[in-house]
């Protein structure tokens, strides 16, 4: 009985919710609808063997704070029910919406959870993730990310994560367990320790630099894509030949590489993980003119509308309406450059890095110039 509930709830996650909370049929727009009102969260399709080559280069203590600060700042800005605002069993249904949610925008499969309300410790068990299932690590995400989450529904920054069961290192699942870093302790497990939590404000401003407009470029959306077979949407996975791709709100992308600038030679392996995984979608995607390729997939990955040319100098792209946060400032998009950078390098077999970028928001969004 208790399969046949869950499998009601997938189905009406997958037809009846998703479509409604992800809005994905603008080009250069994923964004994910918050409540009832026209508010919504800027989105990008995030490539998981992005994650998994970042969980095998960098240290698990970085990769852990910075999707535990992810975590927490998509749970506040996502608005979730924190435990003080509503009863039990709210939260319990707000606590199984988000995980059915959640394995329905690629992160994981058969994801099922437990929770200990009084002790405000968090269970779940998950089959083929993002992340740990390939790599055996899943700081970032599956314990990080998760752990913020919960930490910011719990209203306990103490809160942390560890996974003593990996898909990634044998077992037949993950198991991740998030819970007050003095109960993790004492049920004999060494978590990690990330405290110090950021909050990046969705406000009006936030609301009117994101806001969704007509592309003058860009014709494809993740929608149009799914619908002409470019990209495969099947049981929650979202994949283009083999590559797998997670809807991740886009505060990720500047938490990734504000808290790599602190780290030794961080940059330079994001750049390196980002080329290498451009080449590799420049492999799988064959002969393909480079600027119609970006102009055709990025947009519908949710990087904004863009025009990319070639001449004489080399290679130019003009990003409009890319994702913005109040960190873009100090964010050089190094991530989103290597992609690109490798993709061209892929299919031009020349080796092209875009290292320069000027950055604008005098047009009312966040404008890029990238060469
Ligand atoms: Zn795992």
């Amino acid at each position: 009985m208790a399969d046949l509930k869950d499998s009601i709830i997938s189905w009406y996650i997958r037809m009846i919710v998703l479509p409604r909370r992800e809005l994905i049929g603008n080009p250069g727009f994923i964004c994910e609808k918050m409540g009832e009102g026209d508010a919504y969260l800027r989105e990008i399709a995030f490539p998981s063997s992005v994650g998994i080559q970042l969980e095998k280069k960098l240290r698990p203590v970085d990769l852990y704070r910075i999707g535990k600060k992810f975590g927490w700042s998509y749970a506040k800005n996502s608005d979730i029910f924190t435990i003080n605002k509503a009863s039990e069993q709210e939260f319990r249904n707000a606590a199984h919406l988000l995980i059915k949610y959640m394995e329905s925008i690629s992160f994981a499969q058969e994801m099922n959870e437990k929770m200990d309300y009084r002790g405000r410790i968090f269970e779940l068990k998950m089959k083929d993730t993002l992340i740990c299932s390939k790599s055996g690590g899943g700081y970032l995400m599956e314990t990080g990310g998760i752990a913020g989450i919960w930490a910011y529904a719990v209203q306990d920054p103490s809160v942390e994560g560890v996974q003593p069961r990996c898909q990634g290192r044998g077992d037949d699942e993950c198991e991740v367990i998030v819970a007050p870093r003095k109960t993790l302790i004492q049920k004999g497990y060494a978590p990690m320790q990330c405290e110090r939590m950021v909050n990046l404000d969705v406000d009006v401003r936030y609301r009117e630099l994101n806001k969704i407009r007509p592309t003058r470029w860009a014709a494809c959306s993740l929608r149009s894509l799914i619908d002409s077979k470019f990209f495969e949407y099947k049981h929650g996975l979202i994949t283009y030949n083999t590559e797998r791709f997670f809807l991740c709100e886009a505060s990720f992308m500047y938490f990734l590489e504000n808290e790599l600038k602190n780290v030794s030679d961080g940059l330079e392996l994001l750049w390196d993980i980002s080329f290498d995984f451009g080449k590799a979608l420049a492999k799988k995607a064959g002969r393909q003119e480079p600027c119609k390729f970006i102009m055709d997939v990025f947009p519908a990955l949710g990087f904004g509308d863009i025009l990319a040319v070639a001449n004489d100098a080399g290679y130019e792209l003009s990003v409009a309406n890319f994702p913005w946060t109040e960190l873009a400032d100090s964010t050089d998009f190094v991530m989103f450059r290597g992609m690109l950078s490798g993709v061209i390098s892929g299919l031009t077999n020349e080796r092209i890095e875009l290292r320069t970028i000027n950055k604008a928001v005098s047009a009312g969004y966040l404008a890029l110039h990238i060469s």
